[in-house]
């Protein structure tokens, strides 16, 4: 487990969310505003993203759907 400061996409409000340590994305809910948005650790810094806008390999729902999906070929 790590914490990363970001930044909320939706009112830029600095938060410190608890994150499993690795590279995947994750959703985080903004205690400021209430909106939920998605975090993506990369080198050098991490990405946050507005909820539905993170491209598919960010999204952590569209992550599962994909992976799900390729386990099926
Ligand atoms: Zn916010």
């Amino acid at each position: 487990m790590t914490i990363l400061n970001v930044h909320c996409p939706y009112c830029s409000h600095k938060q410190a969310v608890e994150h499993a340590g690795d590279y995947s994305p994750a959703y985080a809910m903004c205690p400021d505003c209430g909106e939920r948005f998605i975090l993506e650790p990369v080198a050098g810094g991490v990405m946050v993203y507005r909820d539905g806008e993170a491209p598919c390999c960010s999204d952590p729902d569209c992550r599962e759907i994909e992976l799900a999906a390729s386990g099926q070929d």
